[in-house]
């Protein structure tokens, strides 16, 4: 018998059906919903497209396909994790580039933000899956590079609710021995040493530049607030805008550029009253994600060991 040639890219979109549904609008692409036509079982599907693109997607065309195709290679090799997105089929054809996931349909650990602040067992339960999630990726030898709020979904809208980490458009491997160098990401969670990245210099990053995000996530989750944001108002009085910048400019990427290079204390060391709303413990945790120096920040893997994860009895395990 001869073996069955592979689905041409039409039979495999042929199996889907893609809802006008829009689950969400990134930097890259535009996700709907979609159907496996066979069972009838939703699917998320990210939608790059590479003709009609907006002016300032059509900048980076080049690099967002490049990312696509490395998105799906790496999320095939983390499929089967219970906090990545599956993923079911990837298709590029010379007009679109269509990646089917697993559907995480609970919304974004953003939406949950703007509600009110996570209580300490609430947020228990998401870190101790966001770290579970991260360490499965990093023992693997992968940073994901834009770990932020709008990456990290959930199966259902609430706080005890799966959660699953998407968007791997920035993912790269961190070669054997070796480091990465390019300065990319969302400003407010790159870690400093991505900022201070230079490959001349043999001044890289790894792994850990993810852990760092989480550091800054973890504090809006139980505060409300971003871990810098009292340094970020002095700083920004301290250093008026210039002549030619409008006063409403979003001033993130040079406040943390900055930041990389200072030693500053995230609010959970200082007295800030939203400092004290919180445990010593989950104070500690905070701060060793935090860590400026990436070889001495905690890992995932240590994070999971940290006491604030045992200073409550652990919750019903999840049925997923
Ligand atoms: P981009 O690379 O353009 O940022 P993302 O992969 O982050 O694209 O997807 C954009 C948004 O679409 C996400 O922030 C999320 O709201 C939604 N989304 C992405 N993947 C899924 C999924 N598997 N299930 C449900 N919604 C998703
Ligand atoms: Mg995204």
């Amino acid at each position: 018998r001869r073996p069955a040639a592979p689905p041409t890219p039409g039979e495999i979109l042929d199996r889907y059906d893609i809802l006008k549904e829009r689950l969400g609008t990134g930097a890259t692409s535009d996700v709907f919903k979609g159907k496996v036509k066979a069972t009838g079982k939703p699917v998320a599907v990210k939608v790059l497209d590479k003709l009609t693109r907006d002016a300032h997607r059509q900048e980076n065309l080049a690099e967002d396909i490049q990312g696509a195709r490395t998105e799906a290679a790496l999320m095939g090799e983390l499929s089967g994790s219970a906090h990545v997105a599956d993923l079911l089929d990837f298709v590029e054809t010379p007009a679109k580039i269509h990646t089917f996931l697993e559907l995480v349909p609970g919304g974004e650990l953003y939406d949950q933000l703007r509600l009110e602040p996570y209580t300490e067992a609430e947020a228990r339960e998401h870190f101790r899956q966001m770290m579970l999630g991260m360490a499965h990726v990093h023992e693997r030898g992968i940073v994901h590079r834009d770990i932020k709020p709008e990456n990290i979904l959930m199966m259902e809208p609430s706080r005890t609710a799966a959660i699953k980490i998407v968007d791997f458009g920035f993912a790269e491997r961190v070669p054997k021995g070796g480091q990465l160098f390019e300065r990319l990401g969302t400003p407010k969670y790159v870690a400093p040493e991505v900022w201070r990245a230079d490959d001349r210099r043999g001044r890289g990053y790894g792994t850990n530049a993810d852990i760092y995000a989480f550091g800054i996530i973890l504090h809006q989750m139980l505060t409300g607030q971003e871990p810098f944001d009292y340094v970020k108002a002095r700083w920004a009085r301290a250093h008026p805008p210039e002549a030619d910048q409008s006063p409403s400019e979003d001033r993130t990427q040079e406040f943390s550029e900055w930041a990389a290079s200072h030693n500053v204390p995230p609010m959970t060391e200082t007295r800030a009253p939203e400092a004290e709303k919180i445990t010593p413990e989950a104070r500690d945790l905070i701060v060793r994600l935090l860590v400026r120096d990436p070889a001495s920040r905690i890992t995932a893997a240590e994070a999971l060991e940290h006491a604030w994860f045992r200073a409550a009895p652990r919750p019903e395990p999840l049925v997923e």
